[in-house]
């Protein structure tokens, strides 16, 4: 009977996870048995008083049920935001990491970070909130100019802002940390792990006070389960030092343009082989200073690379004046 067990495995996921004959709330181990046999859920057996089992009033064992606690491992569940509108499910013993980038759970304000906002809510309502409370946090978009006022490599400052593109909302988050002695910024897309490893983003700061020097960024995307301070402690962003921020500053403002862009992971990033072409191309594109490149670092990575807003790049001479 048991021989075939290892092939059977596969049939657990179809299988709901059973229900405690007690209270009958779902089982979660550890899962212990009375000497007949009874499983129990860990609420009820340690509820019991003295331990016997409220089934057959054998006494209860230290016996654990091994088997229905790995099948309750593998159970396919629905995402809890099911009613929410949430068609994803998934083993039970993954369901954390998934409802921290559901994209149907509720969600804090981005600007909760500055306990000036306490709103929570679906993810679909975040842009309404966002023009009515906050319409200066939404009103920048890939390839515009974003002009930053009071800004200070003396003060520490944050400046969050939600953005749409196509499908997608990405929070970007710029910091001037006099602690660390550097600036940050950071494009993060709110959803799953594998919508993020398909995004990178650049930031073009050119200077104020010299518009020949200009400095250009392509990271990855980050999902928003990792806070953008976790992101900055790992460097993992666009970053530089503010004694060189100040270069880029005139009268305490600052601007700098955005850019997301689909840039597929191939096989080569999933087997971390060099054994395919674009790797060198970009990272040897990161960081460079460098006007050259204003047609769009990534524009060569193949023709699947980027569905975003990729019209050729015009120079950098918009209506900067305000
Ligand atoms: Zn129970
Ligand atoms: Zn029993
Ligand atoms: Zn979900
Ligand atoms: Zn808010």
């Amino acid at each position: 009977m048991f021989a075939s067990i290892k092939s059977k495995k596969s049939t657990w996921a179809a299988v709901e996870i059973p229900e405690c004959p007690v209270c009958l709330e779902t089982m979660s181990a550890p899962i212990l048995q009375c000497s007949t046999g009874h499983s129990l859920c860990h609420n009820c057996t340690n509820k019991l008083y003295p331990p016997t089992c409220p089934i057959c009033r054998q006494p209860m064992s230290q016996m654990r049920n091994w088997q229905l606690e790995e099948m309750i491992l593998k159970a396919k569940v629905p995402c809890p935001n099911k009613l929410a509108g949430c068609v994803y499910t998934m083993m039970s013993m993954n369901i954390e990491d998934h409802i921290k980038e559901c994209i149907f759970r509720t969600m804090e304000c981005p600007l909760s970070v500055f306990r000036r906002c306490s709103w929570n809510g679906a993810l679909k309502e975040m842009m309404n909130h966002f023009k009515e409370r906050h319409p200066t946090n939404c009103n920048v978009s890939s390839d515009t100019e974003v002009e930053l006022d009071k800004i200070d490599i003396h003060e520490d400052n944050r400046i969050v802002y939600l953005i749409t593109q196509g499908k997608l909302h990405f929070i970007l988050t710029f910091k001037v940390d006099t602690l660390q002695k550097m600036a940050y910024w950071a494009i993060q897309v709110i959803g799953g792990k594998n919508i993020a490893l398909q995004h990178v983003f650049e930031i073009h700061v050119t200077s104020k006070k010299d518009d020949r020097r200009k400095v250009v960024f392509i990271e990855h995307c980050f999902n928003d389960s990792i806070k953008p301070d976790e992101v900055f402690r790992q460097n993992k962003c666009a970053v530089l030092p503010l004694q060189a921020l100040d270069h880029y500053i005139l009268n305490k403002k600052l601007s700098f343009r955005f850019f997301i862009k689909r840039a597929p992971l191939t096989s080569k990033h999933n087997k971390d082989k060099h054994d395919t072409t674009n790797d060198n191309k970009s990272s040897k594109a990161e960081r460079s200073d460098s006007r050259s490149r204003q047609s769009g670092p990534t524009a060569n990575r193949g023709p699947r690379a980027s569905s975003g807003p990729r019209a050729p790049r015009k120079c950098n001479k918009p209506s900067t004046t305000r």
